[in-house]
Order: C-alpha cells, then sequence, then structure tokens
C-alpha cells in the first residue's frame, strides 16, 4: 500500500516532463521497488537512478518514460533492449504493450542478466527474454525488430543494430562518452536512416564489438 501511495506520487511528477497517458499508465503498474537492490528499496520511489552492482544504474524513472514515449511502444510488436540491468524498462515496455509482445533484453554481465529475469518473474513479466552476450552486436536470430531500445551510451550507432531494425521501425540510442546525446533513430521504408537529436544525457558506456574500446573507437 505505501509502496502504491509513492509510485503513484512518483508517476504525478513526471506529468512535467510531458509523458504520454499511456506511459504514465504503465509506470503507475509496475513495481519499480522489486527492481532494485533490496539495500535501495527506500529510494525505489525517487526520481533518479540508483546502483544495481557491478559499477551499474538502474536508469531515473523520468528517463525511462522519456525513452518509452520516443519509442512509440504498441501491442504485438517485437522489441530489442540493449542493457538489460534490473529487467525495469523492459518491464514498463511490456506493460506499455499490454504484455502482447515479444522483447528480447541483452546484458553483457552475466550476474545483473540473471537479476533481471528474477525480477521480471517476481514482478509478472513472462513476455520478457534475457539473453546474456554483447548487445552491441544485436541478436540476429529473431531479426527484424519493430523497436531497439539501447540503455548503455554507444560511441557511435552500431551497424548491427541499424541493420536489424525493420523498415518503419525506431531506435533509442545514447551516444557520446562524456558528452552524451539522446538520439531518435528511424528507418523508413525505403531502408533510409533520420537520427534526431533529443538532447543530453547520462548513461553507463555501452561495452562490446560496436561499442567502447572496440571497433568505434574508445571516442
Ligand atoms: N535498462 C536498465 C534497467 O532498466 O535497469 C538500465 C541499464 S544500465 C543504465 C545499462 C546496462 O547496459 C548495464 O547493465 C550494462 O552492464 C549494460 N551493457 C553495457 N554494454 C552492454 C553490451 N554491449 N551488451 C549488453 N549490455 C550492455
Amino acid at each position: 500500500m505505501e509502496y502504491e501511495r509513492e509510485r503513484k506520487r512518483l508517476v504525478n511528477s513526471l506529468k512535467e516532463y510531458n509523458i504520454s497517458e499511456k506511459t504514465l499508465k504503465a509506470m503507475n503498474k509496475v513495481p519499480r521497488h522489486l527492481f532494485v537492490p533490496s539495500i535501495q528499496i527506500a529510494e525505489a520511489y525517487v526520481d533518479h537512478p540508483l546502483p544495481i552492482g557491478y559499477a551499474q544504474t538502474i536508469s531515473a524513472p523520468h528517463m525511462v518514460a522519456m525513452m518509452c514515449d520516443l519509442l512509440d511502444l504498441h501491442e504485438g510488436q517485437t522489441i530489442l533492449e540493449i542493457g538489460a540491468g534490473s529487467g525495469y524498462n523492459a518491464a514498463v515496455m511490456a506493460e506499455i504493450m499490454g504484455k502482447k509482445g515479444n522483447i528480447y533484453s541483452i546484458e553483457r554481465l552475466e550476474k545483473l542478466a540473471v537479476f533481471a529475469q528474477e525480477n521480471l518473474k517476481n514482478a509478472g513479466y513472462s513476455n520478457v527474454e534475457i539473453l546474456c552476450a554483447d548487445g552491441s552486436l544485436g541478436l540476429p536470430e529473431h531479426a527484424p525488430y519493430d523497436r531497439i531500445c539501447v540503455t548503455a551510451s554507444a560511441p557511435c550507432t552500431p551497424l548491427p543494430l541499424i541493420e536489424q531494425l525493420k523498415p518503419g521501425g525506431i531506435m533509442v540510442l545514447p551516444e557520446g562518452k562524456r558528452y552524451q546525446r539522446l538520439y531518435l533513430i528511424k528507418k523508413d521504408m525505403k531502408g533510409n536512416i533520420i537520427k534526431e537529436d533529443r538532447g543530453g544525457v547520462i548513461f553507463v558506456p555501452l561495452v562490446g564489438d560496436h561499442g567502447f574500446n572496440m571497433l568505434c573507437g574508445d571516442r
């Protein structure tokens, strides 16, 4: 009951970011306190990122809400998320989609992949599959994707992710190291890419073959 009240207050506070009704409604249903380490539980409904161990974070609720809105999610879509972390962002996406559709979420750190999968199970989300791998390579076996959500900052847009996005598909992705920007990337029906800058953000780095220290260079 106490969590419900705190969640409601948090979700109300997100209105100042002009978040859509459908995203606010979904966030009102997802129990964020089940996605944070027990030591962080008192902070679960505060609008800021929280540590989840292994030098990683669960993103701030307003950032989750803004990315979900940019993605324009619908029932029945096939979604790829890079950076499962706690599983919370995947749960919000699943809720927006009415739990109808398939979400594949990749996490490079095995302990966090297990953490995310357990959290999702405890919260009742069965249409999210967590995989432990380098998400900068995408997930070719289930491609193409209607939507791709990247929750770690890349040095440049990973080519495999562009290739695995459906024509008509949408991807959101933070790019940059110290100075990061959030990009909304759309692939039109002819395969052309349209990339819009949606402002400054702060994310942990995407580490992998098409992430930092690898093919794209440590820029
Ligand atoms: N979406 C998460 C949530 O709701 O809790 C927050 C994600 S956290 C900001 C970014 C995550 O991306 C970290 O857990 C990190 O280990 C992961 N990550 C970084 N590089 C990755 C890669 N190449 N493939 C998959 N996961 C990666």
